[in-house]
């Protein structure tokens, strides 16, 4: 029943002569006699010439746009300027119509608006089918990334029992009857009966546990799933979203820098030759889409962006010296910033943009942010006002890397857990790995969807992962 080759394979290996069978979806038909099909492996259709003389009326007439078919005949040079090859068929079997009348999908330009309403059908798109190819491929080369640099893959919790991470809104998982909860005295909810005896989460990341892990296998990397319940409603922030994690022992803030970049230099590389022709087809709708906007607002094209990452340094430049750029800035002067700009601040989405966009033109790496701004376990540095924190800005999407130096020291972690509000205890087992055989260490975070915003172009975060989970959205 399976295909024995792939539309792929056979538009690269072009067996004109040999036989087949091969199953599809029908991408149109026309004049009777060519069907376009597709089986997902590429963006391209194999063209499939039937003979309409030789098949029923009743039998074409089912031949519609989205209706699945098993076709059997022989490979043979296209005759046709479109196509290389083409099958001519010999027998044709339906095996799922597609009421024409009734299919979403028409052979026609949809918006990406009504694509997601539709999102169980959308990979069947040229479009979305590129996206989550290259998708797929950003994942695999980032699993080969780490494993040729000697990280070992490890796989964090997803429900967790601690609230101490900061890093969002979080998910409760409670098994308590919603209609009979129970309360402790003091009037809060009475976790200590619910299936944890302790209140849990959704895991808003994986850092911490990597962590404990890398303080014992030397360099990990987690990725998995994680759950913010921001109500943010951006187009680059989801509720339920991939994230790449890895840990490195004895690693320094510049080390982790390195290795971020590389790593990103690498992945994107790896989908440029493995994925060329998904990304050109990406690129192409990206530059149709902004032929219509001012000649200012326009991107670079994609596939010269992607070449640009790989082939130049990131910036690299501290907070403060970030600040000064703002201020110094044209954009500052004539008051175009909507959030003020001063030292200790958190960088606005716009000054991040302003930053990669307009002064840089190229990814930057800020680091040594205010302690003030940032997580509670970044190392501090010895002016105790800034934390040796990363974080990588990109253009288009502006933040998609969040890393630091962990804060490796007993006293000061302690300090800043307690300067923080979170309640020591709950923190036993990470405090435990300062206490016996710290070390210095490091790690980041990449959100995934981000980094396939970035390699697909896509202005939407939704449209990057194939069931988006955003604040009053929960479908398929
Ligand atoms: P932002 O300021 O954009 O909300 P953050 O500072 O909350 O990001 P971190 O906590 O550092 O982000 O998370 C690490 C990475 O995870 C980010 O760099 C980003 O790529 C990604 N990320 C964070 N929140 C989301 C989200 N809601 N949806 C998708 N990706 C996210
Ligand atoms: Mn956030």
């Amino acid at each position: 029943m399976k295909n024995e080759y792939s539309i792929f394979e056979l538009l690269k290996t072009k067996p004109v002569g040999t036989s087949m069978t091969l199953s599809g979806w029908v991408r149109t038909f026309r004049s009777n006699r060519f069907i376009a099909l597709n089986d997902g492996s590429t963006a391209k259709n194999l063209q499939c010439v039937v003979d309409f003389e030789s098949f029923d009326e009743s039998l074409l007439k089912r031949i519609t746009t989205g209706a699945c078919i098993r076709v059997s005949g022989k490979i043979a040079e296209s005759l046709g300027k479109g196509q290389p090859i083409e099958l001519m068929v010999e027998s044709l079997e339906i095996l799922g119509d597609s009421d024409p009348e009734k299919y979403p999908l028409q052979p026609k330009k949809h918006s990406l608006e009504f694509l997601r309403e539709i999102a169980h059908l959308r990979s069947r798109t040229t479009t979305f089918g590129a996206i989550f190819r290259v998708r797929h491929h950003l994942a695999y080369a980032i699993h080969q990334y780490f494993n040729e640099n000697g990280f070992f893959y490890v796989h964090t919790p997803v429900i967790t029992g601690s609230d101490a991470e900061g890093a969002g809104e979080l998910f409760n998982v409670s098994v308590l009857d919603k209609k009979n909860i129970p309360f402790t005295d003091s009037g809060e909810v009475d976790y200590s009966r619910d299936f944890f005896g302790k209140e849990a989460n959704l895991t808003v990341s994986g850092q911490l546990e990597a962590e404990l892990l890398a303080l014992g296998l030397g360099k990990v990397y987690t990725f998995g799933p994680t759950f913010r319940a921001e109500n943010s409603n951006t187009a680059r922030h989801l509720a339920e979203f991939w994230m790449i994690e890895p840990e490195m022992a004895f690693y320094d803030l510049r080390e982790n820098m390195d290795l971020a970049e590389s790593f990103l230099k690498y992945i994107i590389r790896y989908t440029l030759t493995h994925a060329e022709e998904d990304l050109s087809i990406l690129g192409q709708r990206l530059t149709d889409e902004d032929a219509s906007k001012p000649v200012d607002q326009r991107a670079m094209p994609l596939l010269d962006k992607l070449k640009f990452v790989t082939e130049n340094d990131f910036q690299r430049i501290t907070y403060t010296e970030a600040i000064d750029i703002l201020l110094n800035s044209p954009f500052h002067k004539k008051k175009k910033f909507n959030f003020p700009v001063e030292w200790g601040m958190d960088l606005q989405s716009e000054h991040e943009r302003y930053l990669v966009e307009k002064h840089f033109k190229s990814p930057v790496i800020i680091t040594d942010y205010p302690a003030a701004i940032k997580a509670f376990y970044m190392r501090l540095n010895d002016d105790e006002k800034t934390v040796r924190a990363m974080d990588i800005l990109v253009p288009g999407i502006g933040e998609i890397v969040g890393g630091s130096q962990r804060e490796e020291r007993y006293d000061v972690l302690l300090d800043r857990i307690k300067q923080f509000g979170i309640a020591e205890e709950s923190l036993w087992w990470y405090l435990d790995t300062r206490r016996f055989g710290t070390c210095p260490h490091s790690g980041f975070g990449l959100g995934f969807e981000r980094l396939v915003q970035f390699v697909t172009g896509m202005s939407n975060i939704r449209d990057v992962i194939p069931f988006p989970r955003t604040p009053g959205n929960c479908e398929f």
